[in-house]
């Protein structure tokens, strides 16, 4: 059989070769990391990524390609056809330019407060609104709604009613993503925010998942204590109210910044929590319900965002032996950033090459989930995810070692033929 990494077309496992080989040096990739912080500062024309031709050449064709999906639509749009090329079903897509990036005094300036207008959430109304026009079929697109500014940040924090000018581009931009038959994302943030934030994903769930399938999805971190708690009375929610509850697993990104407490103590505690979550939604046995309850379970969606192979495997194996012994089968979906965990992303898709069963959710879904925006919107992007290979030294460089055997085999292939 041929391994995972045998899927990647040439450029891609090039380009994925030399940035693993960087990020997974920690000789290189500290030199790396500060040149990459010092262009993410404003600079003059000769360091000014947008201004010096040359940089953003270089920067664009070596990093911003592997990891980001383009700068303009027709960028983007390609992108899209060589992932879905490969065998993925769909894209996640993310606006990297979260706000209007206004200082406090051009927000004063443009800012209608007599007619209601706020135009920071006006921006991302508008940049949501054109990324959800470069996607369709089955993809799904990614809200961080913190990304629409202050008065947003301050009603979701607070526990009070989002601005209503942020209500009706909700609604707006979810009547679009319908339209065009793409699902909806809200994801997790700071704790501060989060309940504001499940509380619109609840009324948008309520709302729009109504036809037997879920179009917007919640997002739940495992890393908090609180989730398993939080996520069965959104369960017991959705049971009630009868609507499908569409949840997007994560372990949680805020680590370096959260109060510790409300964390899991180890990494295998959250290993554990996400672990034991997926499995009881797969079995229908969520924490108090018991398998004879499962008749009653609300219809739910899952969708697996994590590049751990192990959790991946074991869902897919539990669906798997599920389909085998004829049991009930819940719909389940798994997604990894562009240009991170390869290894998990083909290994899938590879599986579901060898798959002929055909029969309902056999198949295994898997997305790739891009950014975009100009070089400039996406640096910080690029830093962040740097800085995560970094953290993850062990699986960068088993990726690097796969990309290197890859590109290996492929030589003897050419030499012998
Ligand atoms: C498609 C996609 C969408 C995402 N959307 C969101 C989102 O909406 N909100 C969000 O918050 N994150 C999101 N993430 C990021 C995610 O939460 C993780 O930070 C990231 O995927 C790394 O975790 P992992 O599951 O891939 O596995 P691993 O790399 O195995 O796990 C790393 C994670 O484990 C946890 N961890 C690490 N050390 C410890 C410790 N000492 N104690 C306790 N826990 C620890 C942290 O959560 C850390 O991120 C998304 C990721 C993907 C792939």
């Amino acid at each position: 059989m041929l391994p995972p990494h045998s899927l990647l077309p040439s450029r891609m496992l090039i380009r994925s070769l030399l940035v693993a080989g960087v990020t997974s040096h920690p000789l290189l990739l500290t030199p790396g990391l500060s040149i990459l912080n010092f262009l993410s500062k404003p600079r003059g024309p000769l360091f000014n990524m947008e201004r010096n031709r040359i940089l953003h050449t270089i920067l664009k064709n070596l990093l911003y390609n592997h990891f980001c999906a383009g700068e303009n639509a027709r960028e983007v749009k390609a992108t899209i056809q060589n992932i879905k090329n490969m065998g993925f079903r769909g894209v996640i897509l993310t606006y990297a330019k979260e706000t209007s990036g206004k200082s406090s005094s051009e927000k004063d300036l443009s800012n209608d407060e007599s007619k209601g207008v706020d135009s920071e959430t006006m921006a991302w109304h508008q940049g949501v609104l054109q990324t959800v026009r470069m996607i369709g079929d089955g993809d799904f697109l990614a809200l961080k709604l913190t990304g629409a500014g202050e008065a947003v940040t301050t009603a979701l924090s607070s526990g009070k009613p989002l601005p209503e000018q942020m209500e009706s581009a909700l609604l707006d931009v979810c009547d679009e993503a319908i339209s065009r038959h793409v699902n909806v994302f809200l994801d997790a943030e700071q704790h501060h925010v989060q309940p504001g934030i499940d509380e619109v994903a609840l009324n948008l769930m309520r709302r729009y998942n109504r036809g037997g399938v879920a179009v917007v999805f919640n997002t739940y971190q495992g890393y908090l204590k609180s989730t398993p708690r939080i996520l069965l009375d959104h369960l017991h929610k959705a049971r009630e109210e009868q609507f499908v509850i569409g949840i997007k697993l994560v372990r949680g990104a805020y680590m370096s910044t959260e109060p510790r407490h409300l964390i899991q103590d180890t990494k295998e505690g959250t290993d554990i929590s996400y672990d034991s979550i997926a499995e009881g939604l797969i079995q229908g046995k969520y924490a108090d319900w018991t398998q004879d309850e499962a008749f009653n379970s609300p219809k739910l969606e899952l969708f697996l965002a994590t590049h751990n192979l192990p959790s991946t495997l074991k869902a897919q194996q539990l669906q798997k032996s599920r389909m085998h012994a004829q049991l009930p089968l819940i719909r389940i979906q798994y997604g990894q950033l562009l240009g991170m965990a390869d290894e998990v992303s083909l290994t899938l898709l590879q599986m579901n090459r060898e798959d002929t069963s055909g029969k309902r959710f056999a198949a295994t879904e898997v997305y790739k989930c891009l950014t975009w925006g100009t070089l400039n919107d996406c640096i910080f992007y690029l830093l962040r995810r740097a800085n995560e290979n970094k953290d993850a030294v062990t699986r960068t460089l088993a990726e690097y070692r796969a990309l290197k055997r890859e590109v290996l085999r492929r030589m003897t292939n050419i030499f012998s033929s």
